[in-house]
């Protein structure tokens, strides 16, 4: 059912405490994570705790949880002292997402170009 832990997310695995992760940040509705692979000082991922496969998907069915996403994001950048930093959603698997459990990169810390690869 949409929403509910998929056996085999490794998202929801972190969620459920099953796969240790550096979190940051927990909330009721997120947690905050580093990238294993980090391509950036701060190189962070921000996750709902609910399983939609990306950040689109989570947004049509709960908002209210989209919205605790991008706050956290935000409180991600504040706790590493960011002035600017990259959010992003890397949606299906040609803009390169691997993981199919809705999640932001914070990336700051470094100079980032624009357009990104
Ligand atoms: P995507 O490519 O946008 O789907 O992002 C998935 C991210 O998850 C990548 O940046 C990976 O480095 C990261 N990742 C994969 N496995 C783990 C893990 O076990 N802990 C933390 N990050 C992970």
């Amino acid at each position: 059912m949409a929403g509910e832990p998929q056996d085999d997310c490794l998202f929801c695995k972190i969620v459920e405490g099953h796969i240790p992760a550096t979190i940051v940040r927990e909330t009721e509705t997120t947690v905050a994570f580093r990238d294993i692979n980090p391509q950036a000082p701060t190189h962070v991922l921000v996750i709902p705790k609910v399983h939609y496969p990306n950040a689109v998907t989570l947004a049509a069915a709960e908002p209210a949880i989209a919205a605790d996403v991008l706050r956290e994001a935000q409180s991600v950048a504040d706790e590493d002292k960011l002035d600017s930093y990259r959010i992003v959603f890397n949606t299906g698997a040609g803009a390169g997402q691997t993981v199919f459990h809705a999640h932001a990169h914070v990336l700051g810390g470094r100079g980032l170009q624009w357009p990104p690869g």
